[in-house]
């Protein structure tokens, strides 16, 4: 007791200033989470105090260094205020691409940089920590004899615990979001690319590939694969479409599943040596490519994705993590057919679409499937709750699909569109959710394939090939040979054993 007594004012002053970055900066992740009830509020409350408490493990070692601890504070604590004002307001997601928009002076496109309130609170954060510097600086030199010495070094030891139990729980939160993205930001590209050298050709004139990438869509939970639930009221009712209910893949999760689906990587390789991009190879048979993707990229597959002539990315400051994040209908409006372009193409869409958090994928209208899910915290909801919001997104994946096909019928090219999502997704099956976990259910994503009638005039062979290749086993690598299939390549080896053509 003598000891906390000695130290008292050091005590305080720690407690006020992780006050001060609560407030001003960890407080943000935490604002725009739905709570739902009093059990989920207690959840968050703990993880927000474990949170706060490693912070001050990594502050307090800082403030040992007495002169460094007053140049940095300021500079940091003010930089990350002003990250966290927009996650305040806009809920933007802390990562690379934020770094970058910062760093190549584009970030008024993404957020409102100008406001009155923004420099208020950057200002005001400045003031603070001024403020908290010269207090400081008064403070008895702190010592290693100090029980907050002894305390920062088990918050510390706390912070490493909590990540390997669970990774990402503290760092996809501020302040450690800040650096983890600064660190992603500098990092290179994971995976290698071969060059083409061969002379590919191809013997098509007037085609036209559209490629949806999806996302967590499991391919028993579409009612074209005889779910009980109607969630293809509109796809059921279109002709010349055809669902392949047996795709596998053991890549569960979007960084190592979408670089093997682009590229000629099997999902029995591993990521060391280096693959073909597909739309390199489409590239170089003059085929005109363009990605219109509502996921900001990730290392592993961002080179994969530069491959293509034309990239745009919808809403690319807003992550999965984000309850503001745009919806994928926003994809269809930047997606224009070019009627005169007389040559083949490629166009990709990639969705957010089935990501939790669920309900923010989908807008009111199609919340149709209820109770949906009223917290974040999965433990304190029902699964009838979970599986109802995970549902009422693949009600929004029939509405977006149909949309795209209406629209596809327009067209005069010979028009494919295939669809297939990442992987799955586990709803409660051996007591798993979500996915990255193996699981049957996470191995086994929706796809399915629709062509125009003109496609299949010129094509017979292929759709009767089609039609009765729709209940055999593929891994996802039947995707970069399949469209090298129809693309009619030359001068490229591919293997057609694996195309569902
Ligand atoms: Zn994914």
């Amino acid at each position: 007791m003598g000891k906390i007594k000695v130290y008292k004012k050091e005590i305080l002053f720690h407690l006020f200033l992780n006050l001060l970055i609560a407030v001003f900066v960890s407080i943000s992740s935490y604002i725009h989470i739905p709570f739902g009830p009093l059990k989920s509020v207690l959840v968050y409350g703990v993880h927000f105090f474990i949170l706060q408490f490693s912070v001050f493990g990594f502050v307090y070692i800082l403030s040992l260094f007495k002169n460094i601890f007053s140049v940095v504070f300021p500079l940091v604590f003010t930089v990350l205020a002003s990250l966290a004002f927009w996650v305040y307001t806009q809920d933007i997601t802390i990562e690379a691409s934020i770094i970058q928009a910062i760093l190549e002076t584009k970030i008024d496109i993404a957020v409102d940089v100008f406001s009155f309130q923004f420099f208020l609170f950057v200002l005001l954060a400045l003031c603070c920590s001024l403020f908290f510097i010269k207090k400081f600086r008064k403070l008895k030199k702190n010592s290693i004899k100090s029980p907050l010495f002894i305390a920062a070094v088990l918050a510390i030891i706390s912070f490493f615990i909590v990540e390997n139990y669970r990774f990402g729980v503290l760092k996809r939160k501020l302040p450690y979001n800040a650096f983890v993205a600064i660190k992603k930001y500098v990092e290179k590209s994971k995976i290698k690319l071969k060059v083409i050298e061969e002379n590919i050709s191809s013997s098509k004139e007037n085609l036209h590939i559209i490629f949806v990438l999806g996302e967590s869509v499991r391919a028993d939970h579409l009612s074209l694969n005889g779910y009980a639930r109607k969630t293809n009221p509109l796809l059921s009712q279109q002709q010349n479409i055809i669902s392949f209910k047996n795709i596998e893949t053991p890549l569960t999760y979007t960084a190592i599943s979408v670089p093997q689906i682009l590229t000629n990587k099997s999902v029995l390789d591993s990521v060391g040596t280096a693959f073909y991009s597909l739309f390199s190879i489409l590239d170089s048979a003059s085929f005109s490519s363009e990605w219109i993707g509502n996921q900001s990229l990730e290392k592993s597959y961002e080179a994969i994705v530069n491959s293509n002539q034309k990239v745009t990315i919808v809403d690319k400051f807003h992550s999965v993590l984000s309850f503001k994040k745009e919806k994928d209908l926003k994809i269809l409006d930047l997606f224009k057919q070019d009627e005169n372009m007389a040559k083949n193409k490629i166009s990709t869409l990639h969705m957010i679409g089935s990501h939790w958090y669920y309900n923010s994928r989908y807008s009111k209208d199609f919340e149709i499937f209820t109770p949906t899910t009223n917290s974040k915290y999965i433990g304190s909801l029902s699964s009838e709750q979970l599986i109802n919001s995970y549902d009422n997104t693949l009600l929004y994946l029939d509405f977006f699909l149909n949309n795209l096909i209406e629209e596809l019928k327009k067209s005069s090219k010979e028009t494919i569109l295939i669809y297939l999502s990442d992987h799955g997704e586990i709803l409660g099956e051996n007591g798993q959710w979500f996915h990255a976990q193996q699981n049957k259910a996470s191995e086994n994503p929706a796809m399915l394939v629709w062509y125009s009638t003109n496609f299949k005039e010129n094509n017979p062979e292929k759709i009767k090939n089609l039609i009765s290749n729709k209940n055999k086993k593929y891994t996802t690598d039947f995707l970069f040979h399949s469209l090298l299939e129809i693309s009619e390549i030359k001068n490229f080896k591919y293997n057609k054993e694996l195309s569902i053509f």
